[in-house]
């Protein structure tokens, strides 16, 4: 998606794949399957790794090698060669050697193709890992390129090779292309003649100014290099250069839309002086911090202006995110407007709107909810009430963005959890409204390259500090072993009037046998471990009445323990639980992990996490090596969300952590969103003021870059438009 797919020019970037020497029709067809249709897209086709087999030796020094494991390349002529042993063992054995030794090379299975691939006498240069077998260097499996008769040592010219001598790309493949030969060395092959015959002739796409300001590689060097470097440093210019397109393209993108926003439209401008909102703040039952205040204040700015806001409100978990939102949507209710809440579940829809009753109390606010598990009849009503102006405010799940729904006067849209959602519910429930301002929450705190990528085109309110009086959570990881003296611990917390949690990854069993299932363990937990407690079960398949029934005992404190799939994940609050076990810990990410924790520790009450795992090692006691058990140590050791997603994205990967496409994170090739931290910065910087100085990019300079600009975003133009 982030690859120019094909050109629009008629430049030679655009002939079709099958014209490139080596690739022919057959190779096309695969390639084209692969996505790779034109000479462009080939050259795109980008490695995923290298060799670096440079070291050109003498074959009589491989014999002080044989313990550096190095890769090393060596020159020499076919002595002879032999096969040996038979059926599935048999192997073929050739032996080549210059002025100062000679040197086995070994292949295992396809004798018959080799016997038949080698003469004697005949040059070769041989690359690969050198191992040692009896005592003497060996190749076992190495890869070799024939040399002409008349290359003598000095004249080799290695660019010309493709498997040995130099730094050599690894490409990835597929069973498909595998068996139209397109493996690393087919890949090698093809794209020497692609780099060697189309590179030179890749238009250049940045402005001049971008490339030597930044100090990049020019795109057709770029483009060749990235396949046949001839030295690691251009190897890695290359692929700054290449990541850097990446990077700018998507920048470009948000700085268009940004730039849209703020500059030709024109929103609402609310008086933001609320005597609701001043209400609610005033009623309060605690202070707001200061990361509260600031918010509120940035949120009124953008309200006050004629400018659409198009603000993030991000904050870790428990750091007091509603009621912001809500002090903005009174707001909007006093200027006459309605207001619209979206969820991603129900549960916390449900909790939002008894929130918001609670924390309005006697304010004069019509609030309505809206959700998919409600009565037809109670939803017509609903939806009546929003369409005529009595909902003042709408709070609701995804059921919002249905097409029936209609507002009579939408000021402003709150979208809570934003990274539940896609991009284009955003922007479908702001075309609900005449311009509507615009706030996301979201508490995953997503490390800067993240953000810039995913909402690069907002602007960002972060309250950093958590509500006074809160005690850290204390998270210990226990082995399934314990959980007698994990009953206790629930125990002695509810006896003192508390809470707890136990969350389990599924509901039934069927999906594996191993994992423990909620209604099963709740079964036993109720009748067995706490008949005394009162214990009740939650998860998504209950019907909405039921769901919001446990949810309202569980908040007013008639439940002692709410065993319960991953519903509870985001939002729900309740201060009074102070316990939570997570079964099969091992088994949900990080970051939800951490969502999960902070479902507890919202109170002043000191509580506690406990991660429960079948991890042998665990239960050894012993060196852990497994991945899951490093994930769970990350969250047992640190409380800070930042640190919880970067370790989460490191060890999983954005596509992983996120979803793709539909969380609107785009999928780099090249760049890495980890690591490429400065690279962003500067690709940011540079968009965002190109678009500052050329909005439209209409300058002849920039006449290139509108081209690809458009080209990229070919399929992505709708959301430009609507943001
Ligand atoms: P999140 O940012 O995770 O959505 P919430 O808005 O649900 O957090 O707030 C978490 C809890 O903290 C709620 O019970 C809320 O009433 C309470 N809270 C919010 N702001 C403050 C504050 N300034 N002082 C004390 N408690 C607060
Ligand atoms: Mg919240």
């Amino acid at each position: 998606m982030m690859t120019p797919s094909d050109a629009g020019t008629a430049d030679m970037a655009s002939t079709p794949v099958q014209f490139v020497k080596g690739v022919g029709p057959r190779r096309a067809e695969v390639l084209e399957s692969a996505g790779v249709r034109t000479v462009r897209d080939l050259l795109y086709y980008f490695p995923r790794g290298y060799l670096d087999r440079r070291h050109v030796v003498r074959v009589g020094e491989l014999r002080r090698m044989t313990d550096t494991g190095a890769d090393v390349t060596v020159v020499g002529e076919v002595r002879r060669f032999a096969t040996a042993g038979f059926g599935p063992k048999s192997r073929f054995i050739l032996v080549i050697g210059d002025e100062t030794g000679s040197v086995e090379c070994v292949w295992f299975g396809g004798v018959r193709y080799y016997q038949k691939a080698f003469h004697t006498g005949e040059r070769l240069a041989i690359s690969g890992r050198l191992s040692e077998f009896g005592g003497r260097p060996q190749f076992q499996h190495p890869e070799f390129d024939r040399l002409s008769p008349d290359e003598g040592e000095e004249e080799i010219n290695w660019d010309s090779l493709y498997h040995t001598g130099g730094v050599i790309p690894l490409y990835p493949s597929t069973e498909e292309l595998r068996k139209v030969g397109l493996d690393s060395r087919g890949f090698r092959r093809v794209l020497k003649h692609a780099t060697a015959s189309y590179a030179e002739s890749i238009p250049e796409v940045l402005p001049e100014s971008v490339i030597s300001t930044q100090h990049l590689a020019p795109l057709p060097l770029a483009l060749r290099a990235i396949h046949f470097p001839r030295s690691p440093e251009e190897q890695s210019a290359a692929r700054e250069r290449l990541a850097f397109d990446e990077l700018f393209f998507l920048q470009l993108l948000l700085a268009y839309r940004h730039h849209r926003v703020r500059t030709e439209e024109r929103g609402i401008s609310f008086s933001v002086e609320s005597r609701l909102a001043r209400g609610l703040v005033d009623s309060l039952p605690f202070e707001l911090t200061s990361g509260q205040r600031k918010a509120i204040r940035e949120i009124a700015e953008d309200m006050a202006s004629d400018r659409p806001m198009n603000r993030l409100l991000q904050g870790d978990v428990g750091s007091g995110k509603t009621v912001v939102a809500l002090t903005a949507m009174l707001i909007a209710v006093d200027n006459g407007y309605q207001s619209a809440f979206m969820a991603p579940t129900e549960i916390l829809a449900e909790q939002h709107f008894r929130t918001f009753s609670r924390l309005l109390g006697n304010l004069p606010v019509t609030l309505r909810l809206l959700i998919g598990g409600q009565s037809k009849r109670l939803r017509e009503d609903i939806r009546e009430d929003v369409r005529n102006g009595g909902a003042q405010i709408v709070i609701g799940t995804h059921a919002l963005v249905q097409e029936h729904v209609s507002f009579a006067k939408l000021g402003l849209v709150v979208i809570d959890e934003q990274h539940r959602f896609g991009v284009l519910q955003r922007s479908v429930l702001r075309g609900k409204g005449e311009r509507p301002d615009v706030l996301v929450m979201t508490a995953t705190p997503i490390p800067r390259t993240l953000s810039l990528t995913m909402y690069g085109d907002l602007d960002a309110s972060v309250i950093r500090e958590m509500p006074k009086g809160r005690r850290a959570i204390r998270t210990l990881l226990r082995s399934d072993q314990d959980r007698e003296s994990l009953y206790d611990l629930i125990r002695s917390e509810v006896s003192r009037g508390r809470q707890a949690y136990i969350v389990y990854p599924i509901i039934e069993e069927s999906e594996s046998l191993d994992v423990e299932s909620a209604e099963e363990n709740y079964r036993v937990l109720r009748e067995r471990v706490f008949p005394d407690l009162r214990v009740a079960l939650l998860h998504g398949r209950l019907a909405s009445e039921e769901k919001d029934r446990v949810m309202n005992a569980f908040a007013a404190g008639e439940i002692d323990i709410l065993v319960s799939t991953t519903v509870i994940e985001v939002g729900i609050d309740v201060p009074n639980a102070t316990v939570m076990v997570i079964e099969s810990a091992e088994r949900f990410g990080l970051s939800q992990l951490h969502q999960l924790r902070g479902r507890i520790g919202r109170g002043s009450e000191a509580s506690t996490c406990v991660l429960v795992t079948k991890e042998e090692s665990l239960r050894r006691g012993g060196e852990d090596r497994s991945e899951a058990l490093t994930r769970l140590r990350v969250l047992a050791e640190t409380l800070d969300g930042f640190t919880v997603a970067e370790e989460d994205l490191r060890l999983r990967g954005p596509g992983e952590v996120f979803g793709t496409r539909q969380s609107g994170l785009p999928e780099f090739r090249i760049a890495d969103l980890l690591n490429d931290v400065a690279l962003l910065d500067r690709a940011r910087r540079e968009a965002f003021s190109l678009v500052d100085a050329d909005p439209h990019l209409r300058r002849p300079e920039h006449a290139a870059l509108r081209m690809e600009f458009e080209h990229h975003f070919r399929d992505l133009l709708d959301l430009a438009h609507v943001g």
